[in-house]
């Protein structure tokens, strides 16, 4: 190691920042960040370097740097584009012995700025030494997306009981596993979601019931996964898959989502297997709520999203009765995906003004959509399930009064490499989607939109480049 990684309380501390530019903007926004007091020493300066002096933010000596400007300072860093200048600030620096960075010149000054992933008061410093900057960027872009933006507020709210629970649980190994137990629990998914109250609540229960060695608390996760492509799970949906014990899931949500699960979760298919029925969806309900109350962190995977003909509701309305904490992740649906993966916008500013989607899937007991209100003019329709019925929805379109040369079209297997879309219009879409032989899942796109799909599709050419 050749850098010690180390934080530095600037807090009213007087900083020196030597240079005018951009630079010098980058890294004194940084030490105000941390509350320092930034004096910024340049003959020439940017507009809103004088803004700032203006505004009282930074204190600006507006002429050429000098050794003494060094002494006493808690910091310095150098952000000319002079290598003469910034060889001057760190030999000045270094001779009164305070630390420097000086900004692009490796080798000169004595610390190295790091990039940062800051979740105040949870701070992620990643360095390379000067090496590799870039490496640096792209690790901090990754921890960006792992991390959630309320872990500086689980810190905050874990600092603000440290002392009850000490005082609380004054074995150290028993405290220690009580804050792990509640840091796996739904306390911290709580907070991630945004609900503090509850959070804390859930922690006051745990310190109430700390020497009972109770099961730790279970709750379901009802995750929507998108519809196929794994590149358009949430953050928050992989962060809850790698979260989770369980993982109960159909046969709408492929196995290369259900893989990124974590490695070790127990796995319950509940969907239509060749030589079995899918569980019935009663079963199911009460699946999520015996997993939970065995204390398991059950993600219930979803296609699309959880409340788009997904049956999300059914879910965890038996969660609510049962008192199980539980959360909602969205999830991209397909008629979002299909549609932006075939090129078809679904609204546009001259062929489109609404689009309603519609269940193509029509109970016995007459639950037939209301055809008319469908057919108006500058609508696009979206119908899901509608494989085994799409003759008769092109048929009843007409009927209803919709131009029979409409362009329309199906989106089999949307987002995933084995897309394909067969278009028409609704006269001829029906005879032309059985020649191609195409198989649920499908999306039905009805609407002038579906028009511009000649000049703005880009997927399925993407797809057939690849060796
Ligand atoms: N909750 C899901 C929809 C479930 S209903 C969502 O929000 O997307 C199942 C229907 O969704 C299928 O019959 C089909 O019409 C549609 N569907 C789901 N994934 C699809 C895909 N990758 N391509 C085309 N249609 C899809």
């Amino acid at each position: 190691m050749d850098f010690l990684p180390i934080f530095l309380a600037l807090r009213d501390r007087r900083c020196v920042v030597v240079g005018g530019g951009h630079i010098a903007e980058r890294k004194l926004a940084l030490l105000l960040r941390a509350g320092a007091k930034v004096e910024v020493v340049a003959p020439h300066v940017s507009e809103e370097l004088l803004r700032l002096a203006a505004a009282g933010e930074i204190n600006l000596r507006q002429r050429e740097f000098a050794a003494a400007d060094v002494q006493g300072a808690a910091f310095v860093i150098a952000a000319t584009d002079m290598p003469s200048v910034n060889e001057q600030v760190a030999a000045a620096a270094e001779h009164a012995g305070v630390l420097v960075n000086v900004v692009d010149q490796p080798g000169i000054g004595n610390v190295v700025m790091p990039s940062i992933v800051d979740r105040s008061p949870v701070v992620i410093a990643i360095g390379t030494g000067g090496n590799a900057p870039v490496l640096a960027r792209m690790l901090r872009a990754k921890l960006e997306s792992l991390i959630p933006q309320a872990y500086g507020e689980l810190a905050n709210l874990l600092g603000s009981l440290r002392e009850r629970v000490r005082a609380a649980v004054p074995d150290g190994v028993a405290r220690r596993r009580f804050w792990e137990r509640t840091l796996d629990g739904p306390a911290a998914e709580m907070i991630f979601a945004g609900r503090r109250a509850d959070a804390l609540a859930s922690i006051e229960r745990g310190l109430a019931t700390v020497d009972q060695e109770r099961a730790p608390e279970g709750e379901v996760y009802l995750i929507g996964t998108g519809p196929g492509d794994p590149d358009l799970l949430t953050f928050r949906a992989l962060r809850l898959m790698q979260n989770a014990d369980v993982v109960v899931y159909d046969r709408l949500v492929g196995d290369t989502i259900v893989d990124l699960s974590r490695r070790d979760a127990e796995r319950i298919y509940v969907g239509k297997s060749r030589d079995r029925h899918a569980l019935p969806q009663e079963e199911i309900n009460h699946l999520l709520v015996r997993l939970a109350r065995a204390g398991k962190r059950a993600a219930r995977l979803k296609g699309g999203d959880p409340f788009v003909f997904g049956r999300g509701g059914e879910e965890i309305e038996e969660l609510a009765a049962a008192g199980v904490a539980f959360q909602v992740v969205p999830g991209i649906t397909a008629a979002l995906g299909c549609a932006a993966y075939a090129g078809i916008p679904l609204t546009h500013r001259d062929l489109a003004h609404s689009c309603v989607f519609v269940t193509g899937h029509h109970r016995e007991d007459g639950g037939e959509p209301d055809w008319a209100g469908l057919v108006r003019p500058q609508q696009t329709l979206v119908f899901y399930m509608g494989a085994a019925s799409l003759a008769r929805i092109c048929e009843r379109l007409v009927t209803a009064g919709m131009d029979a040369a409409t362009p329309a079209a199906v989106v089999e297997r949307g987002t995933t490499l084995a897309q394909r879309v067969v278009s028409g219009t609704v006269s001829s879409l029906p005879t032309r989607v059985a020649a191609a032989d195409c198989k649920p899942p499908l999306l039905i796109i009805v609407g002038a939109v579906v028009g511009l799909r000649d000049r703005l599709k880009w997927f399925e050419q993407a797809v057939t480049l690849r060796p």
